[in-house]
């Protein structure tokens, strides 16, 4: 592949080297930005060059959690029976949809959620996954996938109980075949998926602890705390609390994600900053099932990520939605855009060993582009109210040096047959969770 030097462009990336630069150009190279700035001289240059007509370039961003098998759960049918509580929820509607899923679904969730994530500006896509009836397979379908679209995905299955024994131990067969599968490619970061301590035995966890032994550079990914229940259920079995629970069991460390984390206590935030392990904070999802508002305190001392948790793949809007929940619930204010452009980057750099999440030399060039006129004047000052406020959509969206999505259109994917298929495996996907 020839260098590319992209032109003249308006460079925002609010947590990198350069936050705001006007009138700059972008060389790559392969899969990566070589130089970043103004004064680049043509003479003598041999690749192409394309006039990015003054466009918005930003980092392609970053979701640190979310569930793409729940791509299809849009508009579907209210449950049968209405929940009562958090875990009465997942019982009627999340655990009757991931038993509905089967390899089409699985598959028509993964090319739908990617292909939105793509069209929202997000490239790199950290999943948590759980098809319990389709395991042996379904985390290849997630990898193949997500190659066709060029997106960096962090995969993993959701081990747990709830669907007795030898469900789990199928779910764990898969994660490490992924494991032992994925490890050396540069594109795909596997982890060991737990659904949440609540629907997981001393048994099952002493099982996962042997496993993960063998894989150091490979750690958990696993919902803590995100409602009252789970600590209860912890504390019940003997435990001072989930993140105690974990310890206990060799499963934190450095490479741990730890989703949600909203009963968290002081020990536990201790415990998590003394394994390195990364807090992953969701703010839709927390909102959408009244579990409370992630505390300041834990956000300023765990500097978590920012994830969507299966409610949309446009982390702009997310970060934009978490600033008035708090705002709605007189919480402290928090920079969500410091959540989604920094320390996002700094999980994306742990799972993926390389510069993933900034326009700098040697970061994966993942970019994403906007046509963006502004009624106002944008500068230094105010472009993070710019982003939160003024910017919609991206025109185009390029991974790895290479387009894949040009003035809104897909580049070589067939969007109308993906939706297609989309919606006949929804049809047929809610058939079988009410006969559930
Ligand atoms: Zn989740």
């Amino acid at each position: 592949m020839k260098p590319l030097l992209l032109h003249n462009l308006n460079i925002i990336d609010p947590f990198g080297e350069r936050e705001f630069l006007e009138h700059a150009s972008i060389l790559i190279e392969h899969e990566t930005i070589k130089f970043v700035g103004r004064g680049f001289s043509h003479v003598g240059f041999e690749g192409q060059i394309l006039d990015m007509q003054g466009k918005i370039a930003m980092p392609g961003m970053i979701n640190a959690h979310t569930h793409l098998y729940s791509t299809l759960a849009l508009g579907m049918p209210p449950p049968k029976k209405s929940p009562k509580n958090f875990v009465e929820h997942l019982e009627e509607i999340w655990w009757k949809l991931d038993r509905g899923l089967d390899k089409a679904s699985t598959t028509a969730s993964f090319e739908a959620g990617l292909m939105d994530c793509i069209k929202n500006g997000t490239t790199t896509i950290i999943d948590h996954h759980a098809s319990p009836l389709f395991v042996d397979g379904s985390l290849d379908i997630l990898a193949s996938v997500a190659e066709s679209f060029g997106v960096n995905i962090s995969l993993c299955f959701e081990s747990s109980d709830r669907n007795g024994e030898s469900n789990f131990h199928e779910e764990l067969k898969e994660n490490i075949r992924a494991i032992k599968k994925y490890s050396s490619n540069p594109h795909i970061s596997p982890r060991l998926g737990l659904h949440a301590s609540f629907t997981l035995s001393d048994k099952s966890l002493e099982m996962i602890s042997k496993q993960i032994q063998e894989f150091p550079d490979c750690g958990i990914h696993i919902h803590v705390s995100e409602d009252l229940a789970d600590e209860k259920e912890a504390q019940a079995r003997g435990y001072r609390s989930v993140i105690q629970r974990l310890e206990d069991f060799h499963l934190l460390s450095n490479q741990s994600l730890i989703i949600h984390g909203i009963f968290m206590t002081r020990e536990d935030r201790h415990i998590l900053l003394r394994h390195g392990c990364k807090l992953v904070h969701n703010p839709t999802s927390n909102a959408n099932n009244q579990v409370g508002v992630l505390e300041t305190e834990i956000i300023e001392s765990l500097n978590p990520g920012l994830g969507t948790d299966g409610m949309q793949n446009n982390l702009l809007k997310e970060a934009k939605e978490g600033t008035l929940i708090r705002a709605a619930t007189d919480s402290p204010p928090v920079d969500y855009l410091e959540l989604l452009f920094k320390n996002n980057p700094d999980i994306a750099v742990k799972l993926f060993g390389k510069l993933i999440g900034h326009i700098e030399e040697e970061a994966q060039a993942d970019l994403v582009f906007y046509d963006y006129d502004p009624r106002t004047d944008l500068n230094a000052d105010n472009f993070r109210n710019h982003l939160m406020f003024g910017l919609n959509l991206p025109s185009d969206v390029m991974t790895r040096g290479i387009f894949r999505m040009r003035h809104r259109e897909m580049v070589d994917i067939d969007e109308s047959r993906i939706r297609e298929t989309a919606r006949k495996e929804s049809k047929r996907l809610w058939t079988a969770m009410n006969s559930l």
